[in-house]
């Protein structure tokens, strides 16, 4: 189970879900054995500014959210 925020600049520690953003990512690599998913989790602050994205391979990446745009009066 997650227990640490996924950025790995962040040592936010998972208390409850409804906080930050959870992934859930199933390992399909060993057909013949239990099917396992392990869980990502970004803290509130993290995911407030960055994405958890998950390929089909169960590669996880750290995207930046997109800035936004349009409310600027600078
Ligand atoms: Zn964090």
């Amino acid at each position: 189970m997650v227990s640490q925020c996924a950025n790995p600049g962040c040592s936010a520690q998972f208390l409850y879900f409804g906080q930050g953003q959870v992934v859930a990512v199933p390992h399909r690599e060993k057909p013949l054995s239990e099917s396992t998913v392990e869980f990502f989790w970004l803290c509130g602050d993290c995911s407030s500014h960055l994405n958890l994205e998950v390929e089909l391979n169960g590669a996880m990446h750290l995207v930046p959210r997109q800035p936004m745009r349009g409310l600027s009066t600078a």
